[in-house]
């Protein structure tokens, strides 16, 4: 295991403000929520109470881990729909949501999702990718719905515009329990960049 995430504390789960068409989804938000109280994990998700982004925070907020949502002022309408699930962070754009997420958080794992969370998904890589922050990103790759876009990630190392250390930033899964333990076990490649922020 690398002993930089021995002490996991918080896990970010990027996922869908919708459900999804299949019950397999929801179910894989329930249990992919029931494998964190397991591990003794804390959540940090995007705050909404819709969609599996509410699946994953009941069901860890109902196995007494500690949730934390982080949403932007203009969405507390459309996604909290009325129902605040632990504590809530309030920031004023979506560019602060996700930094707040990346930082807050020790690993990211990705469930089913749209755009918002394909836009999470990659930036949590490219942070890899700049150096800015190396942490696991692991995705739960339910139905075989993350297919298509793990297919394109090896299509952009073979077209030579992924540097093939950079496709090792990313790890599936099919099972909960089988993605945490890959993540635990994940040695994050040698030779990532170190962001140097300007003083
Ligand atoms: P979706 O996958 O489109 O259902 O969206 C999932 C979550 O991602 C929702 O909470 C969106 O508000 C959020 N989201 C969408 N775009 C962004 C963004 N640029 N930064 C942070 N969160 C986003």
């Amino acid at each position: 295991m690398n002993p930089e995430l021995r002490d996991w504390k918080r896990i970010c789960v990027f996922c869908g403000a919708n459900s999804g068409a299949l019950p397999a989804y929801v179910q894989a938000a329930t249990d992919f929520g029931t494998e964190l109280v397991a591990r003794g994990y804390d959540l940090v998700y995007g705050g909404g109470s819709v969609g599996l982004m509410g699946v994953v925070a009941r069901t860890v907020l109902e196995g007494g881990r500690h949730v934390t949502g982080v949403i932007p002022r203009a969405l507390t309408t459309s996604e909290l729909a009325g129902e605040v699930l632990g504590e809530l962070v309030v920031v004023d754009t979506m560019a602060e949501r996700k930094e707040r997420m990346l930082t807050m958080a020790d690993a990211f794992v990705v469930l089913p999702g749209g755009l918002g969370t394909m836009d999470e998904l990659f930036e949590a890589l490219t942070w890899g990718q700049l150096g800015i922050q190396s942490k696991p990103v692991g995705v739960l790759n339910v139905n075989g719905y993350f297919d298509q876009m793990i297919a394109w990630v090896d299509h952009a190392v073979a077209e030579g515009f992924v540097r093939p250390h950079h496709r090792d930033l990313l790890v599936d899964a099919t099972t909960p329990a089988a993605l945490l333990a890959r993540m635990a076990e994940h040695e994050l490649p040698a030779g990532l960049l170190v962001w140097h922020k300007e003083e």
